[in-house]
């Protein structure tokens, strides 16, 4: 009986099992044809980077949304994980940076000029085609490369040290900027951060979600913005979410902040209609 039980046990985890594997490549799957299609399933949504000196958005964040054609939407965290497993993480970022790019020199030609953060993983910056295809695609949309930041979190940033150290330096060659995403939650140490080839600090939202009722945010925050600026680094400020905060941030010499407070991520249209009826918060 006991033996059954168990076997019945066993039976139903590998079954569990199995179809949590089975719903990955289905996820997979449909991910490719949906890049392959590029019918509208994946998009991009963009999210205002406040210059707190100049109380102007200058600057965005380019985040992935994708809507199943079953009208499911499933989270950034859950497919690019699977895409990064998978390694279709390549083929998804040379999307990103085509769609982006696009639409950063459309924005230019309407006479906005609107800088673009884009997040990407550590294969893509191991990917020898990575630069090529980002340098092919500023030419073609006549987008300078100045106007393009690169976000990478602390584990991406570390991964395959060296070579990823010399990848970024050809990238900071061309005149992208070189941004360290989710800073203060990682492995990265002191003696690590002054080697790293990078233009901006990005404090994780962690610290940034209750900076107004946190001391120790406050002490955090504080210290890691001096010792950015002290190192040359911009530092923004992801997850601010109130007026306190960014009160707060002004007051502590942040550079950039982003967050629910501004405005969520929303779709191209959404976005320039957004900032047209943005006034200056700080
Ligand atoms: P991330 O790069 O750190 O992006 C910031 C995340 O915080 C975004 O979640 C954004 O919507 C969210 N956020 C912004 N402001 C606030 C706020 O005030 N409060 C709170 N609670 N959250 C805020 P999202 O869009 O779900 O993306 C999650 C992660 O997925 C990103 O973290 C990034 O690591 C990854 N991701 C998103 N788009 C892409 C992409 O195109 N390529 C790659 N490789 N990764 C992406
Ligand atoms: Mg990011
Ligand atoms: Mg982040
Ligand atoms: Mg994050």
């Amino acid at each position: 009986d006991t033996a059954a039980q168990d076997g019945h046990e066993v039976y139903f985890y590998q079954n569990g099992e199995d179809e949590a594997h089975l719903e990955r490549l289905e996820i997979i799957d449909e991910l490719k044809q949906a890049l392959q299609l590029d019918d509208g399933q994946l998009f991009m949504a963009y999210q205002p980077k406040l210059n707190i000196n100049s109380g102007q958005v200058d600057k965005v964040e380019a985040l992935i949304r994708w809507q199943r054609s079953n009208g499911d939407w499933v989270s950034p965290e859950l497919f690019i994980d699977l895409a990064e497993q998978s390694g279709l993480i390549v083929e998804l970022t040379q999307w990103v940076v085509r769609t982006v790019v696009a639409q950063v020199g459309v924005w230019l030609r309407e006479g906005l000029t609107m800088k673009a953060a884009i997040n990407v993983s550590a294969q893509d910056i191991a990917d020898s085609a990575f630069l090529p295809h980002l340098e092919d695609m500023l030419a073609t949309h006549g987008v300078p490369a100045k106007l393009i930041t690169i976000e990478l979190t602390e584990r991406d940033m570390i991964e395959n040290e060296e070579r990823g150290i010399a990848a970024l330096k050809a990238l900071k060659a061309l005149g992208v900027m070189i941004s360290l995403d989710d800073y203060g939650v990682g492995q990265t140490s002191l003696g690590r951060l002054k080697m790293l080839p990078i233009d901006e600090l990005k404090l994780d939202k962690v610290f940034i979600l209750k900076l107004n009722e946190s001391h120790q945010d406050q002490c955090i925050v504080q210290s890691t913005i001096s010792l950015g600026h002290q190192l040359g680094f911009s530092v923004v400020s992801e997850g601010v979410e109130n007026s306190e905060s960014l009160t707060l941030l002004k007051q502590m010499r942040c550079d950039y902040a982003q967050g629910y407070h501004l405005s969520r991520p929303l779709p191209a249209k959404e976005f320039i209609n957004w900032l047209g009826s943005y006034h200056e918060v700080v």
